[in-house]
């Protein structure tokens, strides 16, 4: 795990960083926005395998990173959880990087669908599947993931995940074993897509690697830090190291802004307009382009699939600081000046 501040005992300046990142303005609105929504009980954790069902109902976390490293986090930010829709826009990016945009996109859309996640819907007229974030078309993306065998096609993404997040990755077994032994409709529309050739002869090796990208373990902070990576043009603001070649950043940030949030991704872009994904661990990440990364952690879910807490400390965040990426107005908040009280890094 990234040490940004080496905090050791008597280290001054990690000590002199982390009271100023605790007293800062913006670290203090976060703080307020967690107990705001923590009495939000409403929703309800996945349970369509057993090992999520394990979560907590209080669980929650909130992260910001800023496009120049200064992090912010206030509740269950180090707690992990399953990555689960999450990881599809950042499979997408590797798929581009492989292959190339028009490659992808002949394997796989990007409309919207107004389809359930899960839906088995292909386009008529090209047997693709929609776009990358319902099943059927990050399975289709799993698929181009380029490796030997599966064991190195799930090095890469575990790879890409480090440069994004600056540390190492785990895959959460139960999940992964369990989402494999019960994934009958998406081993469904692997089989549909075969029929179609939008995926390639390694069907079970392409569904294995889907099912563990989507039980890679994070925490809110991650989130927060592969939104940031992406508002800062695919570099990892506190790390420096590139995640994602520039030219595809705005393949994978259309592609949230459009069909990030589920079915309700038109919604939240009218009331958030912000890029964002979130999946059913309870995750959300969320970026405002060139400013910042967000990440928030909460397991209960809305009828949709979205974490209800994490919807609402987005909203507050775009109304408040005019974060909406369409906003010409500015917000009743500043954000570079409410930042701007913390002259380093959170003690993380
Ligand atoms: N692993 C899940 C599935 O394939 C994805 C869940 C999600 O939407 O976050 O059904």
């Amino acid at each position: 795990m990234s040490n940004t501040t080496g905090s050791g005992m008597g280290d001054l300046q990690s000590l002199t960083n982390s009271i100023t990142a605790v007293t800062s303005p913006f670290r203090l609105y976060l703080s307020d926005l967690l107990q705001k929504y923590q009495p939000l009980d409403e929703g309800a954790i996945a349970d369509y395998i057993p090992e999520l069902a394990l979560a907590l109902p209080e669980w929650f976390g909130i992260c910001a990173v800023t496009t120049v490293g200064q992090i912010f986090e206030v509740g269950h930010c180090k707690q992990l959880f399953t990555i689960q829709s999450i990881s599809k826009a950042f499979i997408f990016g590797l798929a581009l990087e492989d292959h190339g945009r028009e490659y992808v996109n002949s394997k796989v859309s990007v409309e919207p669908t107004g389809e359930a996640f899960n839906s088995i819907v292909l386009d008529e007229a090209t047997n693709r599947p929609y776009n990358p974030m319902v099943n059927a078309g990050a399975i289709a993306t799993a698929d181009l993931i380029k490796g030997n065998n599966g064991t190195e096609r799930l090095k890469r993404v575990l790879d890409m995940f480090k440069r994004y997040t600056g540390r190492e990755h785990d895959i959460n077994v139960p999940v992964f074993l369990s989402e494999r032994a019960t994934g009958f409709r998406n081993r469904a529309m692997a089989y549909l897509m075969r029929n179609f050739g939008m995926v390639g002869d390694n069907i079970d090796e392409t569904l294995d690697l889907y099912f563990q990208q989507c039980s890679i373990m994070v925490n809110a902070h991650d989130l927060a830090m592969l939104a940031a990576t992406l508002a800062n043009g695919g570099i990892n603001p506190v790390t420096q190291e590139r995640a994602i070649q520039e030219q595809y950043v705005q393949d994978v940030v259309s592609v949230m802004l459009t069909c990030g949030m589920y079915d309700a991704s038109g919604e939240w872009t009218y009331r958030v307009g912000m890029p964002a994904k979130s999946g059913v661990g309870g995750g959300i990440t969320a970026l405002v382009p060139g400013q910042l990364g967000i990440g928030t952690f909460s397991p209960l879910l809305d009828a949709k699939g979205n974490s209800l807490r994490g919807l609402k400390v987005c909203e507050d965040l775009s109304r408040d600081f005019g974060l909406h990426i369409f906003n010409a107005a500015t917000g009743d908040r500043n954000l570079e000046e409410w930042i701007a009280g913390s002259n380093g890094t959170d003690d993380w």
